[in-house]
């Protein structure tokens, strides 16, 4: 499944907080929670010059990034949490019992594996001979596809990447929905084959992704002289590894041109397939991964699949076994001896995200695991975290969020009715999924070993190419999760017209049981109301109820749509001084779209819930904040964080995301109700003529 419209803490899935002392198995200490807490407003500030720093900069100023984290917010001590919880399931289940069930017998093995790192010291690059083997016996080019399969259904994570292109060499090849079909899963073909996210970390003028440019080049000389090579053969390999991903960097499609569904949908027959690169052995590699036939295929790049021809015959079959042994042994490194995982931090962590220090061995096991095996592990992580009574208030919430979209299309003076009517169709189509799937994966085949972290990697590797292949000519299942219960995130799919917010982010600071509506619809539901707007932002809008990619619009309410749409790519589009780096309003309008949609909605719920049950906003609380104020406050309390400058110059070149002070002051400038909570004047920053709206 390719997700397209999240809320963006994905970021945090790369950072940790300071590490919990050692304790005894299972037992690890839970640390607190960052509950909503009004007293860290700076009443020095005006909140209507920067709301983001009226609400953050004393919590920034006590709050520094530790030395293993590149960003550090008060969403941090939830991902700490989160995995702290897991930690304890999976020490419980490495206890050695005889009787021990499916389920913990996979995560506990998978967590003593992990944790022996004596062991995976002792057999060096061993895990991965047999694939370096395969790539070493090639006889010529035309063996690469078979071999390359191999490589990439081992390879774990090859379908995760965002916006830019698969991760996984050379090329990428999974299911997909068919976007003029959403019943239906076909075969998707996808540009990869550049290790670095964004085309622009190889094609770029700027001198700080030029300066990482050139560390990545010594980075993978590293690799090879690690794997055995001389000093002179490693220089050589890395030189051709640079030349080839640069060269599919060039070729593939930019990330904006990306996010257009019909750009991307270029339909064809394996011959079509086929003929877009000739030297490229399809039938090889589809025997190889045993890819059931699909009605059809989805090219989402087809130039990037001609220039691969010219690659595939400018070089050397030497220099193609080069390029995959390196991206072998460069997605495994962190599996392997202490050699290897310290070459891959230093460049993928510390070069470019800023990262001082690797976070403690427990928590990159408990990640992995979450990845490999998280439908298994997130049982234990309901259990623990998300009782019924928090899925029904959230569940409630979301209905409400739906109800005031509902009267937001009514209400807009620019759709014409017979769009209006469609439009609500859709929204009374959206399947809500909340916390966890009703019926939990099956992780039996996935053979998991105690003493084989890289096996059990590849394994659950396998599991999952598979899994995703299988799909191919069934039906979609609109119940399957995108994400794993412990998640902090969300996402709407509008393939599946879903939305869908995992138990990890149904947690404070962004859910709080123990908390008033202001606050949680500040929080929690911005972000409903945002995954729901992605439903309706300038990529959503062009599927149907159904999840069909199917033009609904009149020219005229398409149109007025676009200006609408411009206005928010315009507001965020400029220079960030601080960093060097320009921010790209068309890259981030989706979301940005759906954050200005989202704060509104949660707005117009929150008024309805306090009438429904007769209560008043501008009433001041015992924090000498009014109910609207609190909703503000706590929007922005979410997404208070400091970053490391590195990560921040990364998410703003590749991520659909934009920064989180954009997050706030750019979404509450735009809302007249937020002007109305805090007498903010026109001429004030916080005021923005010619405000942005779209829904
Ligand atoms: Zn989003």
């Amino acid at each position: 499944m390719r997700i397209v419209g999240w809320i963006g803490l994905a970021v945090v899935i790369l950072v940790s907080a300071v590490g919990v002392g050692q304790t005894s198995a299972g037992s690890a200490p839970l640390p607190d929670l960052n509950r909503f807490d009004a007293s860290v407003v700076n009443h020095n500030l005006d909140p209507c010059v920067d709301f983001y720093k009226f609400v953050c900069s004393n919590w920034q100023a006590a709050n520094p990034i530790p030395a293993d984290q590149v960003t550090w917010g008060t969403t941090s001590n939830l991902l700490l949490w989160n995995e702290t919880v897991l930690r304890n399931t999976m020490e419980d289940a490495a206890k050695p019992s005889p009787g021990r069930t499916t389920v913990p017998q996979k995560i506990g093995d998978y967590w003593a594996a992990c944790m022996d790192e004596a062991g995976i010291e002792k057999t060096g690059l061993a895990p991965l001979q047999p694939e370096l083997d395969q790539i070493r016996q090639m006889k010529n080019k035309s063996d690469i596809a078979g071999v390359l399969a191999q490589v990439h259904m081992k390879m774990p994570g090859s379908w995760e990447r965002g916006s830019n292109q698969t991760l996984a060499p050379i090329l990428g090849f999974s299911s997909t929905i068919d976007y003029d079909n959403a019943q239906l899963t076909v075969a998707r073909v996808d540009q990869g084959g550049f290790a670095m996210n964004g085309r622009d970390f190889y094609l770029s003028d700027n001198a700080h992704l030029a300066e990482v440019r050139g560390k990545y080049a010594e980075y993978v000389q590293t690799v090879f002289t690690l794997a055995g090579e001389s000093e002179a053969k490693a220089k050589a390999d890395a030189a051709t590894v640079l030349r080839i991903e640069t060269a599919m960097a060039k070729a593939a499609m930019d990330s904006v041109s990306r996010r257009d569904p019909r750009k991307v949908n270029n339909v064809m027959n394996l011959q079509q397939v086929q003929a877009l690169t000739p030297s490229f052995r399809w039938k090889d590699y589809l025997v190889a991964v045993s890819s059931p036939t699909p009605q059809h295929y989805i090219v989402s790049a087809p130039d990037f699949f001609k220039a691969l021809e010219t690659l595939l015959q400018g070089e050397s079959l030497d220099n193609w076994k080069a390029y995959l042994s390196y991206w072998v042994i460069d997605r495994n490194a962190r599996y392997l001896g202490k050699a290897f995982q310290e070459a891959y931090f230093d460049f993928w962590f510390k070069t470019m995200l800023g990262q001082k220090e690797d976070v403690p061995r427990w928590r990159r096991c408990v990640r992995w695991a979450n990845r490999d095996l998280g439908e298994a592990l997130g049982q234990a992580y309901v259990a623990k975290a998300f009782p019924p009574e928090s899925k029904a208030r959230a569940a409630k919430m979301i209905d409400s969020i739906q109800v005031a979209m509902g009267q937001d299309i009514q209400q807009v003076d620019w759709m014409a009715p017979g769009t209006k009517q469609k439009g609500q169709e859709k929204l009374h189509a959206v399947m809500d999924k909340v916390g966890y799937p009703d019926h939990w994966r099956d992780y039996s085949s996935v053979t998991i070993v105690r003493d084989g972290l890289v096996a059990n990697v590849q394994s659950a590797a396998v599991f999952e190419y598979e899994r995703q292949l299988n799909k191919i000519g069934k039906p979609v299942d609109r119940k399957e999760w995108g994400m794993t219960p412990p998640t902090i995130n969300a996402y709407e799919n509008p393939q599946n017209n879903t939305i869908n917010f995992p138990a990890g982010i149904l947690q404070p600071p962004f859910f709080d049981p123990a908390t008033d509506d202001a606050v949680n619809y500040g929080a929690i539901g911005m972000v409903m109301g945002h995954e729901l707007t992605h439903g309706f932002d300038d990529q959503g809008r062009k599927f149907d109820a159904q999840g069909n990619l199917k033009d609904w619009w009149t020219e005229q309410d398409a149109k007025a749509y676009e200006q609408r749409g411009e206005c928010i790519s315009d507001e965020y589009t400029g220079e960030v001084a601080e960093l060097g780096v320009k921010t790209n309003g068309l890259l981030t309008q989706g979301e940005d779209t759906a954050d200005n949609g989202g704060l509104r909605l949660a707005y117009m719920a929150l008024e309805q819930s306090m009438r429904e049950q007769g209560k008043s906003l501008d009433e001041k609380g015992a924090d000498g904040l009014t109910g609207k104020q609190r909703f503000f406050v706590a929007h922005a309390y979410a997404w208070c964080r400091n970053l490391r400058p590195e990560v921040a110059r990364v998410q703003i070149t590749t991520d659909p995301h934009s920064l989180p002070q954009f997050r706030v002051n750019k979404v509450e400038s735009n809302m007249p109700e937020f002007w109305q909570a805090f007498a903010c004047k026109q001429g004030q920053p916080m005021v923005r003529t010619n405000a942005c709206r779209v829904w």
